[in-house]
């Protein structure tokens, strides 16, 4: 705890006058634009790695950034008591944001338990809760796992039942370089972006363009952030070489909607 009042004091005599200032410009109006789900890894920085400022983005923390999928889906839905789909809710809905980015990373511990428990299931413990959760939202992304390993590096399909318009393929680690846990937790990315499309809720917003989808992954020790490309199926870095680029395939895949450029444009004249 002593570290954290340290890091306190040092933050009032540092940044606090700047980020007050932000605060006060912003006042009661922050405008987000996406929420980001990642994991509680004391190394993930989100707002560090995407240089992120007050107001910016909501940022919703687990193990493993897993969202639980709606227990049933279409007219017999039931709601959901989750944190992350009511987190999916208030940045959606109440929050207006247009993006959802579900951001992963390598040497995961809550995706290596979940290998470990997938390779000893006699290891799991019932009265864990950390043991539950991984298994209960992980079951798919193992399964995932098997099929990647069996058919090696080939276009894996990620349908969507709900909304199909958001299915896509995926080549998990094209060259085989990454240790198993990282190709599960980068296919447990993917299979997150199926899950968040099983909350009722969000179909409409989905299938009317107004709200997207995305997949990140950050590789810790090499500092890296990668994101899934649809058009070229699988995780790309991000970086001068390739940032035009996948801006251009986010701006085609991805317009802003006729309404809201005028909103844009109504903004701009107040
Ligand atoms: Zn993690």
């Amino acid at each position: 705890m002593n570290k954290i009042l340290r890091g306190v004091v040092q933050f009032r005599q540092t940044v606090r006058k700047d980020l007050a200032k932000q605060f006060a410009e912003i006042q009661d109006h922050p405008t987000p634009t996406a929420v980001m789900f990642t994991c509680m890894d004391s190394r993930m920085l989100p707002t560090r790695f995407t240089q992120s400022q007050v107001g910016d983005m909501f940022v919703v923390r687990n193990a493993g950034n897993m969202i639980p999928d709606a227990p049933t889906y279409g007219a017999f839905s039931e709601v959901s008591v989750n944190t992350e789909p009511a987190a999916l809710e208030l940045a959606v809905k109440r929050g207006g944001i247009r993006h959802i980015v579900v951001c992963g990373h390598s040497d995961c511990k809550a995706i290596n338990t979940l290998y470990g428990l997938h390779q000893c299931p006699k290891n799991f413990d019932s009265s864990s809760p950390m043991d539950h959760w991984v298994r209960r939202n992980g079951f798919n992304s193992v399964k995932r796992l098997n099929e990647r390993l069996h058919r090696g590096p080939s276009a894996m399909k990620f349908e969507n039942e709900v909304v199909p318009s958001q299915s896509f393929e995926a080549i998990i680690d094209p060259v085989d370089r990454l240790p198993v846990e990282d190709k599960l937790s980068q296919i447990n990315v993917l299979q997150q972006l199926v899950n968040i499309c099983s909350h009722e809720f969000l179909k409409e917003y989905l299938e009317s363009g107004k709200l997207h989808i995305h997949g990140m992954w950050f590789d810790i020790y090499a500092g890296e952030d990668y994101l899934f490309s649809k058009d070229k199926k699988q995780f790309v870095v991000i970086d001068e070489k390739n940032v035009t680029d996948l801006m251009a395939e986010l701006d085609a895949r991805y317009p802003v909607p006729e309404d809201e450029k005028d909103q844009k444009v109504a903004f701009a004249h107040t």
